[in-house]
């Protein structure tokens, strides 16, 4: 896990976006209503998910893998003295359990604070191993990688959902919400064009990434009729 509790403010959309949002039949996390789908980033994140001209899939897949895990791993680390043993003894995202699966395929039922240090230790020594993610000009990327990658994205998107299940207030009261949002539509965008997750995966979080898809989509059809 990274060191660093802080996280310095690019800039806070402090305001959401006047479009109406249905709520309606939509399963949230808890805590998590209209005013909490704050971002902090405006901008094209769908366009940001696009390969930038002259770069291969799997170039544009490593380079985005260090981002969203940066960041993934940022926001864990801020909240991290709220989840302990004690609060969360099990790795859930609310009905959800999740499992770790160990080197000899032996499924185990971990507190959330070591599954997540877990699973933030296995990202970045795939990151660091330059057999998997090479570096030097000609080097090829395992046949491993994509397997590898599909790991890590289910790795990254299980700690998210614990997040917002288990500390969105404690991530609210800090202002790191809006942050945890902007990921997490980039996160979404980026994982379905290039199909790293499997549905199931999705599935704690699939209402509110609707939502989450509904507002960009409205607040990208303002900008264009302002
Ligand atoms: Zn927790």
């Amino acid at each position: 896990m990274t060191e660093s509790r802080s996280v310095t403010k690019l800039h806070s959309n402090d305001t959401l976006s006047s479009v109406e949002i249905s709520l309606e039949g939509k399963i949230l996390p808890p805590y998590v209503d209209e005013n909490s789908l704050m971002r902090n980033i405006e901008g094209d994140l769908y366009g940001m998910c696009l390969i930038f001209p002259g770069t291969s899939v799997n170039e544009w897949l490593a380079t985005n893998t260090l981002g969203f895990f940066t960041l993934v791993d940022l926001i864990a680390a801020s909240i991290m003295e709220y989840c302990t043993i004690d609060m969360c003894p099990e790795m859930t995202a609310g009905d959800t359990q999740y499992y770790w699966i160990d080197e000899k395929n032996k499924k185990q039922k971990l507190p959330a604070p070591n599954h997540i240090n877990l699973a933030m230790s296995y990202i970045q020594t795939q990151l660091q191993d330059r057999k998997i993610f090479p570096t030097k000009f000609g080097h090829e990327f395992s046949p491993d990688f994509i397997h590898v990658i599909k790991r890590m994205y289910r790795h990254m998107l299980q700690t998210i959902a614990h997040l917002y299940y288990h500390h969105f207030q404690i991530l609210k009261e800090l202002s790191l919400h809006c942050y945890l949002n902007s990921l997490l539509l980039h996160f979404a965008y980026f994982t379905k064009h290039f199909e790293l997750l499997e549905i199931q995966d999705l599935e704690p979080l699939s209402d509110l990434i609707e939502l989450l898809f509904k507002i960009d989509r409205n607040d990208s059809a303002g900008k264009k009729a302002e």
